[in-house]
Parts: structure tokens; C-alpha cells; sequence
């Protein structure tokens, strides 16, 4: 006997990558994080909160944060969903369109989030193998025939991209939702929304957790039309988001320079890295976030992994098929990037 219906008991929870303890010295490129700090409008309009509205419930829509978002975006107020990150997202999106007989769908390997939703909602998950180059496999996605199919782009933990015409052929054979989810964006070449704008079965995410070095304030939000975010509307928790974070994500918001001049700094970092890592024999996934996926020259990954973690350096690595030789390093300043480097020389010499 259990209190738990049978597909909660048979799932495994979701493991997020280690968080160190406050004050604790460690290199943390383990969860993608930005190492750089948000921007000072944002901290601003942090310090200038007045602490007294917290008496009052937020606004239902996070009104703040979705004007600024839609100013910047140039669409209506309506086609903006904001979240409670993009994690409540995906959550939302399971419980309003998967189930039983409407399975979620995805290319693997992908962000874990999907899978633990689909376990959650009983709704697959039917995976699709990405190719060793990570193609968009649509004729397989296709087939699967998803009630809700997920494409992160980049891709999570491969950090690569595929092409507008490959998601908008998706999107057009498909009978279900297709979900792209943009949390990269911030650190890569192009994005979806006009994919958004014209498709009437597709939904964007995107969060504040990474381009805007938020994660810690739990801010993202979904653009599709208005009738599928109405829908979507009817299953979210009343409040979602609190009226701090609505606050000062509209200001990280509307401080697009300092947002598009830190991911200039990623993405120069993550060039370096990637010829600093090639030049010791690793090999590098074309990375288009703020990570790179990587295999060591022997493939002995999880070892690395450990000696790494020793020297107090935690990079992520996840003990499943096609990701078992590879780890995921998380683009740091230059400092956090040159100490990793200088780690794995001493390893090799070893
Ligand atoms: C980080 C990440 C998210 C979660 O973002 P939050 O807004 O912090 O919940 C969603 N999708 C992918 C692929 C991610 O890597």
C-alpha cells in the first residue's frame, strides 16, 4: 500500500547538479549558471523595493515584468505567459495537454526536466535518438506523434543548435504542440520567434536563469498566441510569480545592453576554452550556450569528473547512455576557465 499513485512510486526524482554551500570555495561550472552578476538595474530596482507591498498578492500575470517583455519583443501583452522560471513552464505545459494516450516527445538526449514531467503526467515519454552529429531527427519525432514534443535550442547537454527551417518543418507536420525551448538563446546565433508568431502550434520558452544571470529569482516565460496561452492559463498556480521577482526581472529585462554585452563575454570565453580544451586532445560539440559538451581523450569522463571535483572544480556529468564519456562544462570568466585548463594539464601529466 502507498500513498503515491503507481507511476509517482515507479519514477526517479529529478537530480539537480550540486549546489556548494554558502561561503564554500569551489569552481562552480556545473549547472550553467552566469558568472557574471545581474545587471545593476536589476540590483537597483532590488535595493529600492519597497518591502511593504509584500502584504499584497502580485499581480496574476507578473504585469511588470510581461510589459517590459513585450515592449522589447515588440508583441502583444497576450502573447506572453510569464512563469515561475521556465521549469513551472514545462510543468504547466504537461499538466494542460499530456496524459495517458497524449504522450510528450523528444529527442534524446535532452534536458531531464521533460522526462520527469512525462513520468509525473503518465505521458511516455517516447525518446527520439539525436545522430552523433545531433540532427534534428523529425521524420522520427514526427512519427512519434507527440501530444507535446520538446526541442531544446541549443540543446541541453549538447549545446548545439539546429536550423529555423528544420523546427519550422517540424512544426508543420506535427498534430500536437511543439515546445522550443530557448533557455540558450541569449548565447546563440538565431532564435524562433517568428516561428512563434506564425505557427499556431508553437510555444517558446524562454528564462531570465541564464543570458540575465537570474536563477536564483525563479523568472521565464513562455510567447505563443494568445488561445494556446489562455489554455495554458487555466492550470498555473494563481500567483505564479512574486511580486519581487516581477519587479526586478522587468528592470534585468529592459537592460538589453548589459544582457547582450555579458553573453559577448561568454561566448568569447567559450571560443578560448574550446581551443584551450582541443589543444589538450579533447573533442568539442560547436557549441551555440554557455557550455560546451566535451569528451576527454580517453573517455574516462566520470574519472575526470572525480579528479576535478577533488581540486574543488564541479562540471557536470551524467551517467546515461550516449553522455557516459563526455562532460558538461559550464563557461566561466576567464579566470575559472584558465584554472580548469590548468587542472586537466596536471591531470595529463599525471
Ligand atoms: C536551465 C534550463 C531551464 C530552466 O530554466 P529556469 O527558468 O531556471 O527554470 C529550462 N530548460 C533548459 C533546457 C535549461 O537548460
Amino acid at each position: 500500500m502507498s500513498y503515491f499513485r503507481d507511476n509517482i512510486d515507479s519514477m526517479t526524482a529529478y537530480v539537480p547538479g550540486a549546489q556548494p554551500a554558502a561561503g564554500e570555495t569551489v569552481i562552480k561550472l556545473n549547472t550553467n549558471e552566469n558568472p557574471y552578476p545581474p545587471s545593476p538595474k536589476a540590483l537597483a530596482a532590488l535595493g529600492e523595493f519597497d518591502g511593504e507591498r509584500l502584504c499584497r498578492y502580485p499581480h496574476p500575470m507578473a504585469g511588470q515584468f510581461r510589459a517590459a517583455v513585450a515592449s522589447v519583443l515588440g508583441i502583444g501583452e497576450g502573447w506572453i505567459l510569464p512563469g515561475n522560471g521556465s521549469d513551472e513552464l514545462i510543468v504547466i505545459i504537461a499538466r494542460a495537454c499530456a496524459g495517458s494516450n497524449r504522450p510528450i516527445v523528444y529527442p534524446y538526449p535532452t534536458f531531464e526536466f521533460y522526462l520527469t514531467q512525462a513520468q509525473i503526467e503518465n505521458a511516455g515519454p517516447i525518446q527520439v535518438s539525436f545522430d552523433d552529429e545531433y540532427n534534428l531527427p523529425v521524420d522520427g519525432l514526427v512519427a512519434a506523434g507527440g501530444a507535446v514534443t520538446y526541442v531544446a535550442n541549443p540543446g541541453s547537454p549538447s549545446g548545439t543548435a539546429v536550423s529555423n527551417d528544420a523546427l519550422s518543418e517540424l512544426a508543420e507536420r506535427l498534430t500536437g504542440v511543439l515546445v522550443i525551448d530557448e533557455a540558450y538563446v541569449d548565447f546563440a546565433e538565431s532564435d524562433s520567434l517568428e516561428l512563434a508568431k506564425n505557427c499556431d502550434n508553437v510555444i517558446l520558452l524562454r528564462t531570465l536563469s541564464k543570458g540575465y544571470s537570474l536563477a536564483g529569482l525563479r523568472l521565464g516565460y513562455a510567447v505563443a498566441n494568445p488561445q494556446l496561452l489562455d489554455g495554458l492559463a487555466k492550470v498555473k498556480d494563481i500567483y505564479n510569480v512574486d511580486c519581487i521577482a516581477d519587479c526586478v526581472g522587468a528592470a534585468a529585462f529592459e537592460d538589453q545592453a548589459y544582457k547582450i554585452a555579458t553573453a559577448a563575454k561568454v561566448n568569447a570565453s567559450r571560443a578560448k576554452l574550446t581551443s584551450d580544451l582541443e589543444a589538450l586532445g579533447w573533442s568539442v560539440l560547436p557549441s551555440q550556450a554557455n557550455f560546451v559538451l566535451v569528451r576527454p581523450p580517453g573517455g574516462n569522463a566520470q574519472q575526470v569528473h572525480q579528479s576535478l571535483k577533488d581540486r574543488r572544480i564541479l562540471v557536470r556529468y551524467f551517467n546515461s547512455p550516449k553522455l557516459d564519456d563526455r562532460l558538461r562544462i559550464t563557461i566561466g570568466t576567464d579566470e575559472q576557465n584558465a584554472a580548469i585548463i590548468g587542472a586537466l594539464t596536471e591531470l595529463k601529466e599525471d
